[in-house]
């Protein structure tokens, strides 16, 4: 690629033949799909679908650069040309591979990666709109299917650029292939544009032998990403589904909303035509678009504070809140409360005969024991390591042993399935009830009750005497 290039601007500096100019181009053209294929054969990537669209793609390409040539040699032609609708296939096909791409690596629909996406895109599509669609469609000079297909151009390339930007924006594996990919199809995507601006100036300002070095060099980094032993993870499925708010992805956003803005800007400063209700109608989706993500994010880190990390019952820092809720409100009707705390017994035993990850399963099936025994209504959180509490409103001294009862069978009753090997787990727990009342004093019920029930054998409940 990088001779093919040197070659490409030598001679076209010096203007030589047709065909010597065009000979290093149509290598790199027609060596791209070769390179998606031996990289495809070579690496073995568990999914091929999306490398060999791919390598599709570009085949489709090279045939049509191909005619491009042909044309050119021949001169004169309608638009659209056959190429040309083979050029639109093949750019068809290179987003299908990138949707490929985008659906294996990220789980679920990924709705955070999909906003940020939308937000450049929409900045983007502002762009390509007001620069070279805009002033395309206008040309009165330009007949109505040149029109058309010039325009098809920059849409094209818009989608396979939004399609590359949610690729990035979404979870997954992040490397050097990613980054190949993105860097290709942006600079397909400046490459192109420069073309149509360009034939939008008339052809005077920009060389070609630049931006056939330019679309080259974009073809060899598609190439070059293929031929990476890296795509073997590269569509490798994300584990997680939200994307985090890093410096690097604020800042891309933060371009992104601030093109619109700056775009009337300069239009204004330079006393052009401003097209006041597009970009403030893409303002106003931008803005709408980033307090839906700014409310993603707040809820995640809400969801997060009050979820326990590895039973996914509620946290301590949660039931601490909702127990003096809770007691407040039975203060005021005058109903009871119930609390249970609940404590693995020997659980030491469990992490020192089977290991941590044995003890972590062990919790985790001890959790889904507990939210299934417990009636709907109460709150169910990891209080400690291995102590779980149950806060049962509106419960009766009767009503609220029955409960404990329930759930230390529940545990007893059936053994627990670690990697194989059954264990036997029970647990002790101590309950509490109260009329009116303080929430320190219920827990100092309960946990003397726990403790009563350790002391007298364990696999027990006790429950504390009324106060
Ligand atoms: P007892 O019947 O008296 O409750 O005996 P025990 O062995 O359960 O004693 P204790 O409650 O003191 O043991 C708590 C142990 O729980 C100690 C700690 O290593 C373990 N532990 C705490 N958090 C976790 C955890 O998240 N995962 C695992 N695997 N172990 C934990
Ligand atoms: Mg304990
Ligand atoms: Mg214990």
């Amino acid at each position: 690629m990088v001779v093919c290039v040197a070659l490409r601007v030598g001679f076209g500096t010096t203007g030589t033949s047709y065909l010597v100019t065009v000979a290093p181009y149509m290598l790199v053209s027609a060596g791209t799909p070769v390179a998606v294929l031996i990289g495809t054969h070579r690496h073995r990537p568990p999914h091929r679908a999306g490398w060999f669209l791919l390598a599709a793609a570009q085949v489709v390409y090279a045939v049509a650069d191909g005619m491009t040539v042909r044309d050119d040699w021949l001169g004169d032609f309608l638009e659209p040309t056959p190429a040309d609708l083979v050029y639109f296939a093949s750019y068809l096909l290179l987003c299908a591979a990138v949707v490929v791409f985008i659906r294996r690596r990220t789980p679920g629909w990924d709705l955070p990666g999909g906003i940020d996406a939308l937000v450049v895109a929409i900045s983007a599509g502002l762009l390509v709109w007001i620069y070279v669609l805009q002033p395309l469609t206008s040309d009165s000079a330009l007949p109505l299917n040149a029109k058309l297909t010039q325009s098809a151009y920059p849409v094209l390339d818009l989608m396979v650029l939004i399609l590359a930007i949610r690729l990035v924006m979404g979870t997954g594996n992040r490397g050097p292939v990613l980054w190949l990919i993105l860097s290709s199809l942006t600079l397909m995507f400046a490459v192109d544009t420069a073309y149509a601006v360009e034939g939008i100036a008339d052809g005077s300002s920009v060389d070609e032998a630049y931006l056939d070095a330019m679309w080259m060099i974009s073809l060899g980094l598609l190439g070059m990403a293929a031929l990476h032993p890296g795509i073997r993870r590269f569509d490798k499925r994300s584990d997680t589904a939200l994307p985090d708010a890093s410096p690097g992805r604020l800042g891309v956003l933060a371009i992104a909303v601030l093109m619109a803005p700056g775009v009337q800007f300069i239009q204004w400063l330079r006393g052009t035509p401003v097209s006041v209700p597009l970009i403030s109608a893409a303002c106003a989706v931008m803005f709408l678009l980033v307090l839906a993500r700014m409310y993603g994010l707040v809820a995640a880190q809400r969801r997060a504070a009050v979820t326990d990390g590895l039973t996914g019952l509620h946290t301590r820092r949660h039931f601490t809140q909702a127990l003096a809720v809770e007691c407040r409100r039975a203060a005021r009707a005058g109903h009871g409360v119930g609390l249970l705390i609940i404590d693995v017994d020997h659980f030491k035993k469990v992490n020192d005969g089977y290991g941590h990850p044995a003890g972590d399963q062990v919790l985790r099936e001890v959790a889904r024991r507990l939210a299934a025994g417990s009636r709907a209504g109460g709150v169910i959180a990891r209080y400690g390591g291995e102590e779980f509490v149950v806060l049962a409103p509106h419960t009766g001294p009767g009503e609220l042993y029955a409960l404990a009862e329930r759930l230390r069978e529940e545990m007893a009753g059936l053994p627990v399935d670690v990697g194989g090997e059954l264990l036997s787990v029970t647990v002790s727990i101590g309950a509490a009830v109260a009329v009116d009342p303080d929430p320190e004093a219920l827990l100092h019920d309960a946990d003397e009750a726990l403790y009563a029930a350790k002391a007298a054998g364990r696999n027990r409940a006790i429950l504390s005497a009324a106060r």
